[in-house]
């Protein structure tokens, strides 16, 4: 065939995905002068790929197969906005064979393989007989056409078990199960087929050795229109939950100089058999010694930024690149390796309720600045909806050092820095993970994770370190507001005028046992207390929007959001979610709703924390009253406007006597 039917000059490129890649490619496309068009759903009309494209169009409802899945509205999309070019992203349409072709038959180029490449090696069963005459290492295993379960089972016997009974068709680790025994292999086939079926059209099985203690390498290759075709080095990506993978690091800390060039070596070998055009990732599985072929992916991988930080190659661009039939702009040794990078998928969804995703509006979306080698690809912001209609994956969190540990350090920094509300995530399990001992002594297997579930997924205990922050986020963030004001008496701790005060805070997480904190001021230092315990403390603003602590003289950092009674705290010993129990502070349900504050019981007005007009947020403070020696903050129990305040500093009133005005926002 005419390669310059398939590859050349384009200006508009469409991006047939959604979520983090197609924000990933505009921005290459961008950086390369291409006028860009996004394609969105029902439910995405407010997505963050479609703000960023220079043009959208609508494809249809939210459901994947009326929209991002249907080839004819995707191609209609093209014809419209007069685009020349389709980037397919990963998932979705990106190694659909048919979709190519049908691309090509619409004059457009598709950025990617032949739909002639993609079938070949899109079949775990057809690539392997590819493999195998190219001289790959392959699983000991059946690939074979005859599917009947005598045939299956006599090959399964003989390759020996375990093994792992796969859809030929598989991805995303859908359509495989590990049978350990010949008695269960009957039933296997039976579910695996199943699920194949619904997945994706297609049971055929093939049946593979399992590798004891596997390790999952891949390398990634990329060739052009013109017999070009390089790899760029090998990813890890061992640490998997359900044959899926969560982190992925360049290079492998597994395998020494002289196996990465035999795995590379391999790679180039399987790619070079169909002539390979376009980025593409051959997958390897690995006792630890030896490396066995699995499957190639013909597209663009969810892993490729670990590559890209390690080469300082951008992929996409080098994609769009070949797509225009361009050489590829290095040759093999000019390819080199430098640091080391790695990377987390930030999913919602709950580690703690089996990772059931977590589906909703996002509330805060808050990511560190991207510097210092860390790198943030996302595909939601600030109010963004997480739909249940496509994968839970937000965003990616990547991080480049020179040496591996100082990039765990670096992730998990990154990790710390990244708060999300309004839904769950699995940031406080990724961080758990590429903490964990084993992981940074790189012993570990693809059962990892599974294993450690329980260590990975339990809440750490808040200790007293967790307490006396929580006692002093609710503090600094009083003494904040009422620094808003002119002459605030809050702006100097130690305010007021004589003798010694305290205040007491109770705090609990989730349903375990509450904690008291009392907080002492007055002439001296402030004291925090629990039990018999005491810390002189002091806090001061950071730049981070959180707050320096120093407990007896050694100072953290602390990161505190306050919904109303949740607290969210990061300290240096990890993430906390406590619950304040405030017997003041609208705790009962009866107060939601009333727009009256009113002194729950008989004291003085000591500070006024708002002022009148002010917009608050739900759990806002309003102004506190010293009450029996002690002091209670009252808070706005909904969101509003400070309509009215009725006392002033100074002023003793008796219970039930009402002290502020909140006008309910409209919603
Ligand atoms: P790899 O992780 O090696 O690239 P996968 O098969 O796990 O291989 O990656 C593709 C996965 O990405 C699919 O499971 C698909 O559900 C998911 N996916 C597809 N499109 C998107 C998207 N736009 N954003 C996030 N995830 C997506
Ligand atoms: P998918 O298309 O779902 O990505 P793969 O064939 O790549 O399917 O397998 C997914 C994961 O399962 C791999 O990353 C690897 O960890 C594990 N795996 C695959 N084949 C084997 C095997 N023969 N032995 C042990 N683990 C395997
Ligand atoms: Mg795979």
């Amino acid at each position: 065939m005419d390669r310059s039917k398939l590859y050349r000059r384009f200006h508009t490129l469409l991006i047939a995905n959604r979520g983090e890649i197609a924000c990933r490619v505009i921005r290459s496309a961008r950086g390369m002068g291409l006028r860009t068009v996004a394609v969105y759903s029902e439910a995405d009309r407010d997505a963050m790929h479609v703000a960023m494209a220079d043009e959208a169009v609508l494809l249809g409802p939210a459901r994947a197969r009326d929209s991002y899945l249907n080839i004819e509205r995707v191609i209609e999309a093209a014809r419209r906005t007069g685009a020349e070019a389709v980037h397919p992203g990963y998932g979705f349409l990106s190694e659909n064979a048919e979709f190519a072709q049908a691309c090509l038959d619409s004059g457009l180029v598709f950025v990617g393989p032949t739909a002639a490449m993609m079938t070949a090696m899109g079949s775990k069963s057809g690539s392997k007989v590819l493999m195998e005459k190219a001289g790959v290492p392959l699983v000991p295993g059946y690939h074979g056409e005859a599917q009947d379960e005598a045939v299956l089972a006599k090959a399964a016997d003989k390759i020996g078990f375990p093994v792992l009974v796969k859809a030929s068709a598989g991805g995303g680790g859908r359509g495989m199960r590990v049978v350990n025994s010949a008695g269960e292999l009957a039933a296997a086939i039976v579910s695996a087929k199943r699920e194949a079926k619904a997945a994706f059209g297609d049971d055929r099985m093939l049946i593979e050795k399992f590798v004891q203690n596997p390790r999952h390498i891949e390398v990634q290759i990329i060739g052009d229109s013109h017999g070009n075709l390089l790899s760029l080095f090998e990813r890890e990506c061992t640490l998997q939950r359900r044959h899926q993978k969560v982190i992925e690091e360049a290079p492998s800390p597994t395998l020494d100089p002289k196996q990465r060039e035999a795995v590379c070596a391999a790679a180039r070998k399987a790619a070079a058999a169909v002539n390979y055009v376009g980025a593409g990732t051959i997958e390897f599985v690995s006792d630890g010694k030896e490396v066995f072929f699995i499957e190639m992916n013909t597209r663009l991988q969810v892993e490729h930024p670990v590559t890209e930080l390690v080469t300082g190659v951008d992929l996409v661009e080098w994609q769009l690149r070949v797509a225009f039939g361009e050489r590829l702009p290095m040759a093999q040794d000019e390819i080199r390796l430098n640091g080391h990078a790695i990377e987390a998928r930030v999913y919602a969804e709950n580690p703690q309720k089996n990772f059931m995703p977590s589906v909703g509006r996002i509330r805060t979306w808050r990511t560190p600045a991207a510097v210092d080698g860390l790198r943030i690809d996302a595909g939601y912001r600030d109010g963004d909806a997480v739909s249940p209609h496509y994968d839970a994956m937000l965003a990616k969190v990547i991080a480049w050092a020179p040496t591996r540990h100082a990039a765990i350090e670096r992730l998990n920094r990154g990790l710390e820095q990244t708060d999300v509300r309004g839904i769950v995530t699995n940031i406080p399990f990724l961080s758990a993970l590429v903490t964990h001992p084993d992981v940074r002594a790189n012993v570990i297997d693809t059962g990892f994770i599974e294993r450690e579930l329980t260590k990975l997924t339990a809440p750490g205990a808040p200790g007293d370190l967790e307490f006396c922050a929580a006692a002093a986020a609710v503090v600094h963030e009083e003494r904040k507001s009422a620094g808003k004001e002119a002459h605030s008496p809050w702006q100097t701790f130690g305010w007021m005028p004589v003798g010694e005060r305290q205040r007491v805070f109770v705090f609990r997480q989730a349903t375990g046992a509450e904690q008291k904190v009392t907080l002492r001021y007055g002439a001296g230092p402030s004291v925090l207390s629990i039990g018999e315990r005491e810390f002189a403390f002091e806090t001061s603003a950071a730049e981070d929007g959180g707050f320096d602590l120093t407990l007896d003289g050694m100072k953290s950092r602390v990161i505190a959001v306050i919904e109303g009674h949740e607290l969210y705290l990061r300290t240096r010993g990890g993430r906390f979610d406590l619950h304040w129990v405030d017997p003041f502070g609208g705790e009962t349900e009866e107060q939601v709703g009333e727009d009256k504050i009113v002194a729950p019981l008989p004291g003085t007005v000591v500070a006024l924390l708002a002022e009148e007009g002010a917009k608050l947020e739900k759990g806002a403070a309003i102004l506190t009253l010293e009450v029996m020696k002690m002091e209670q903050t009252l808070r706005a129990p909904f969101a509003g406007v400070l309509k009215k305040i009725k006392c002033r500093v100074g002023d003793i009133v008796g219970e039930g006597v009402e002290l502020a005005e909140l006008e309910p926002a409209s919603a």
